[in-house]
């Protein structure tokens, strides 16, 4: 790569983006990149996840947990961020180690929360091994025709669940399943409200039988 290159000394150095003809970085020229590469991840990947109308830092913790890159312990200690001497175990069970499958998904408490949101949509789902593929359910419509919802609820329960955990760690404070099932709906209620998926319907619709506005 460096063989191809002519150095001019007389000219300062400057950072230069290299696939843009004007050498300006772009969001948009990242995802392009991305979407073409099929080197990491699968290229549907960026479509999904940066299309999604959810806030950006949660499609930004959605991406970086897909590519498990969040910091979670195990993870944390992989890098060696936190010493290899430091537990691994997760903060909640103290039984297995806190990776983002486990944390997000599988872990009891975690996994009660997620089969409350399919009790909510009327369904039955077995959460998959991982977040990657419970991700494609949610953005294929958890098998009822509810993509447009389910990919508001997926990255909201995850964003909930990584709030929560941070709260008990850095905070010493334990909120109620019952209460962030709440939140979690009336936070999703609110977006997709101001999507205009809701059609006018009033909240209560919303709590008791969502899965009528799928028809
Ligand atoms: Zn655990």
């Amino acid at each position: 790569m460096l063989a191809a290159l002519h150095l001019n000394e007389s000219v300062p150095d400057q950072v230069v983006w290299s696939t843009a003809a004007d050498g300006l970085y772009t969001v948009s020229d990242a995802i392009r990149i991305l979407m073409q590469s099929n080197n990491t991840v699968s290229p549907t990947w960026p479509k999904v996840i940066w299309g999604n109308n959810v806030p950006s830092k949660i499609m930004i913790f959605h991406w970086l947990a897909i590519l498990n890159s969040i910091p979670v312990r195990e993870i944390l200690i992989n890098r060696h961020i936190l010493p290899s001497t430091h537990s691994r175990l997760c903060v909640w069970c103290l039984n297995e180690p806190e990776t983002v499958n486990h944390l997000l998904l599988h872990y009891k408490w975690s996994s009660n929360i997620w089969n409350d949101l399919f009790r909510w949509w009327n369904i039955r789902w077995v959460i998959p091994g991982s977040l990657e593929a419970f991700s494609f359910d949610w953005f294929f419509g958890m098998g009822i025709n509810a993509s447009k919802f389910w990919k508001l609820i997926g990255p909201a329960t995850i964003w909930a669940i990584w709030m929560a955990r941070n709260d008990y760690i850095f905070n010493g404070k334990f909120i109620c399943r019952s209460v962030l099932v709440q939140n979690i709906r009336l936070k999703v209620f609110l977006w997709a409200t101001n999507l205009k998926f809701c059609h006018g319907l009033h909240s209560y619709v919303w709590e008791q039988n969502p899965f009528l506005l799928c028809y």
